[in-house]
């Protein structure tokens, strides 16, 4: 048996909502990630086994390993069908707000989110929730929205109607979440979970390789390259890994193609936190990946230096100035957080 963790007020409250709704949108963050998609797929599955028009939408485009979903196809790109979109969202009785805490993490969704009628609930797990949806799930103790994704249904009752497509989604992003079950993933509850989903047929070493091992040759190789110039600051048990966009081109770069690189420095025997610095395509900004392991709150140190958020081991931010800039700043932030990463546990 699952610990209830939604409170019963937010499950009635939904309850009611899904009785007299039809029409459901379900929003989730820009550059998707597996948990983005995989909750958003997660619950659309479900609501089409309850008979209800439902559409995701994200703001971009998601990562090619994600694409052998069952339902990806279905979602809608933001910036590729805008008006289309925004006539959903302005038509929708719901809209399932997952994975993300902040309005502006959909990008140029928020407007069309803000202003719809529809009433919205918010389903996430990340810290301090800002205040746009009716009713809020957040629970930021809880590793994935997939997983609650997973607990929603079961309490709403439904369990029996989770279908493997359905089981094969939700999986998907709490794996991603905690790196293959290799953080945040001490939870009881999460291996119980995952036995409930193999009794729908899925095939969780399958997914694994669909999702991780889909490597292109010019992927390894980016990797490889990245890793030759990472800086290690060991008085700091950190480390740095850069990509311009130079070296995106020459290795044929493509989108999502460092996904992961961040985790990298962290098995170095004695690296607690790792930064990545990745010049954006698309915006003059650098993006900025965080990684920690243990106390050390990356969040903290993302909020403070690089106008971010996120989790305490997995945050992130943008940085707008050069690469060598934000390494300068990331320096003064190893400086100022020195005691807390040679703190003990
Ligand atoms: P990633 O490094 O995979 O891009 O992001 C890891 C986590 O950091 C995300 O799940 C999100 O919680 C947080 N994050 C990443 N980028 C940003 C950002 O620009 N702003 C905020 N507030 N959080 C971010
Ligand atoms: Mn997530």
């Amino acid at each position: 048996m699952l610990t209830k963790v939604i409170g019963q007020a937010q499950i009635d409250h939904f309850a009611k909502w899904l009785d007299r709704s039809e029409k459901i949108v379900i929003v989730s963050h820009m550059s998707p990630d597996g948990d983005a998609v995989g909750s958003s797929l997660g619950l659309w599955h479900f609501l089409n086994s309850q008979d209800k028009t439902v559409n995701v939408i994200v703001p971009n485009a998601f990562p090619d390993f994600l694409r052998w979903m069952p339902g990806s196809k279905d979602i809608l790109l933001y910036d590729r069908y805008k008006e289309f979109a925004d006539e959903l969202i302005a038509d929708a009785d719901v809209i399932c707000c997952l994975d993300f805490n902040a309005i502006n993490r959909i990008g140029n969704m928020k407007d069309a989110v803000l202003a719809s009628p529809a009433r919205k609930i918010l389903i996430d797990h990340h810290l301090y929730p800002e205040d746009f949806c009716r009713i809020v799930i957040s629970h930021p103790n809880i590793s994935s929205t997939s997983e609650l994704v997973f607990r929603l249904i079961c309490r709403l009752g439904y369990f029996s109607d989770i279908t493997k497509p359905c089981a094969e989604c939700i999986y998907t992003g709490m794996m991603t979440d905690t790196g293959g079950f290799t953080y945040n993933s001490n939870s009881q509850e999460i291996y119980f979970i995952i036995s409930e989903l193999l009794s729908k047929g899925i095939d969780k070493d399958e997914i694994y390789r669909k999702v991780y091992n889909t490597y292109s040759e010019s992927r390894l190789r980016l990797m490889g390259h990245v890793l030759t110039q990472m800086q290690v600051y060991p008085d700091h048990h950190a480390a740095l890994i850069t990509l311009t966009k130079k070296e995106q081109d020459s290795f044929n770069y493509i989108r999502g193609d460092s996904e992961g690189f961040v985790n990298i420095p962290l098995s170095i025997k004695g690296v607690v936190f790792s930064c990545f610095l990745r010049e954006d395509t698309e915006k003059p900004m650098i993006k900025v990946s965080l990684r920690s392991v243990g106390k050390f709150p990356c969040n903290q140190l993302a909020a403070e230096f690089f106008g971010g958020g996120g989790h305490l081991n997995a945050s992130g931010g943008e940085f707008y100035g050069t690469l060598e800039e934000a390494k300068k700043v990331l320096e003064e932030a190893l400086e100022k957080y020195k005691p807390l990463l040679n703190a003990k546990g």
